[in-house]
């Protein structure tokens, strides 16, 4: 389109579309060395640093593939339900340009390291599976900088510390229907490759990369409609942003007579528009052809069944668990399972508790919100997840009351201590014994002779306030439960 201002389509035409997305997500493995050689991938270096021969592309230099490298590929396979290949092999994609001083990106062409998986995601309340076409390996290019320097008005600099460093490309089947279906996927992808820990998936470093291939069909319509691809799109609001515009822009070309180009279009989050950059290039432009210098890549059964031994509990299979095991609610089981290392932390402290539910309200309330106020990661916490689970103890145990606890656990966030050197340190056991709680409501009742009398006239919410009597005479260390028995009992 040559205007650049769309005209929005009203909501009944843009009602008579559906759709359909697919997604490329670029994700940075977390090694600590890159792909082909033993350059570190390290995050900052100066530029120009962090380089050798293989990763230079210099004449003559070997590359020799990471074992990390394909062990974080195949964690990556199996957590979105992949079948890994037992041989893979790796592809020259040839193309020029200045940040890829090979000449050509080694890759993975017809014969990825995974394919025909499925991820699923849940949007208003209804869960969908999108499948997973393929997940094959290749090295990233270098950086390109157009900007920032006092002559960058006439030069580009190139900083090739990042060539080499290990990708996966993750390729979705066309299965999403919405902008928010895309979004949920991509978060839901995020979820998992951070949870067994292939990627840090840091989106403003660049770790995790999305581009979207959008059509738009008439509903009901046999066959999918050409589809642009959108680039740039580096944050999930401006996934969802893009989505939004090149799907109003495709039924709006459509509804005037026109018809979608199959084209790369960039996404500008200036404007919130996509602009045409170049048509789409195919396959046959790259010359793709096997990698000569490396060998096919075989993946026994051995070493695939050793790298799935390794694997953590995927976050479904734990949630189902946590159901079944600890009978706490569905949304608490979101919560808890936001992160692996929230969901460790609440697995310790349920497992080690008989409270597990109890345990379950620590964490997301007093334990979260201690640690939200002085912004740190759970992995910090002061309070371990077994000394949380002690406390949860001695309040089931009726050592101590539930309002004693928290004044406790204020002190075991800020000093690190377990809750019963805490108590021990500061005498703040529980009033349980009877021979003194006794006392203390013989007293209470002696000393409030009018409460007394409107109690045995009938008004029994005086009770509350000669529980307090007694809460407040032992300092807060009385067992209420046990109080409000002995002065029903005394009344009565
Ligand atoms: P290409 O031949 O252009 O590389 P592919 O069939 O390999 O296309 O698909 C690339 C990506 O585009 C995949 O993520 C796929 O799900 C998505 N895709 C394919 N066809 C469509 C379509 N008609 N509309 C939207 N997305 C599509
Ligand atoms: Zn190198
Ligand atoms: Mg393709």
């Amino acid at each position: 389109m040559s205007s650049s201002t769309l005209v929005l389509p009203p909501p009944e035409v843009v009602a008579k579309y559906e759709p359909v997305i697919g997604l490329e997500v670029h994700v940075q493995l977390a090694t600590q060395t890159k792909i082909f050689c033993g350059c570190p991938t390290s995050f900052g270096a100066p530029p120009n640093t962090n380089v050798c021969p293989v990763c230079l592309g210099l004449p003559g230099a070997l590359p020799v593939l990471s074992r990390q490298s394909v062990e974080m590929a195949i964690r990556a396979a199996l957590a979105l339900n992949c079948q890994v290949r037992p041989v893979s092999r790796f592809a020259r994609k040839n193309y020029f340009y200045p940040d890829l001083p090979k000449g050509y990106q080694i890759s993975q062409y017809d014969q990825p390291v995974a394919e025909n998986g499925s991820v699923e995601i849940v949007v208003d309340g209804n869960a969908k599976r999108i499948g997973i076409t393929r997940v094959h390996m290749e090295d990233d290019a270098g950086k390109s900088i157009h900007e920032g320097f006092r002559d960058s008005d006439r030069y580009t600099y190139v900083d090739l510390n990042r060539c080499g460093t290990p990708l996966i490309e993750i390729v979705s089947e066309p299965d999403m229907r919405s902008s928010e279906e895309a979004h949920a996927f991509l978060t839901e992808l995020k979820h998992l490759l951070q949870w067994v820990e292939v990627s840090t998936c840091d989106m403003e470093k660049g770790h995790l990369r999305c581009d979207a291939n959008v059509s738009v069909r008439r509903h009901g319509a046999p066959q999918f409609g050409t589809k642009a691809e959108v680039k740039n799109l580096n944050s999930f609001r401006f996934l969802k942003m893009a989505l939004d515009y090149e799907i109003a822009r495709q039924i709006a070309l459509i509804e005037s007579g026109g018809s979608v180009e199959q084209e790369t279009r960039l996404f500008n989050p200036d404007t919130g528009e996509t602009a045409g950059m170049r048509s789409k290039e195919h396959a046959h432009d790259y010359r793709y052809f096997p990698e000569p210098d490396l060998a096919p890549l075989r993946i026994s059964q051995d070493w695939l069944s050793r790298v799935e031994s390794e694997m953590p509990e995927l976050p479904n299979r734990r949630r189902e668990r946590f159901l079944a095991e600890y009978g706490i609610r569905e949304y608490d089981v979101q919560v808890l399972t936001s992160t692996r290392a929230l969901s460790d932390y609440y697995e310790e402290a349920a497992s080690k508790s008989r409270d597990p539910k109890a345990a379950g309200n620590w964490v997301m309330g007093d334990l979260m919100g201690a640690l939200k106020s002085e912004g740190k990661e759970i992995s910090e916490s002061p309070v371990s997840a077994a000394n949380l689970a002690e406390l949860v103890d001695l309040i089931a145990s009726g050592e101590i009351s539930g309002r004693l606890a928290k004044e406790i656990f204020q002190k075991m966030f800020a000093t690190g201590e377990s809750a019963r050197a805490i108590i021990d340190r500061e005498g703040l056991r529980q009033v349980s014994d009877t021979g003194v709680l006794d006392r203390m409501v013989d007293e209470v009742i002696a000393n409030h002779p009018k409460q007394v009398d409107q109690y045995k006239g009938g008004k029994t919410t005086v009770l509350g306030f000669l529980i307090g009597q007694v809460m407040k005479a032992s300092k807060g260390q009385a067992n209420p439960g046990a109080v409000n028995e002995l002065l029903r009992k005394k009344l009565s």
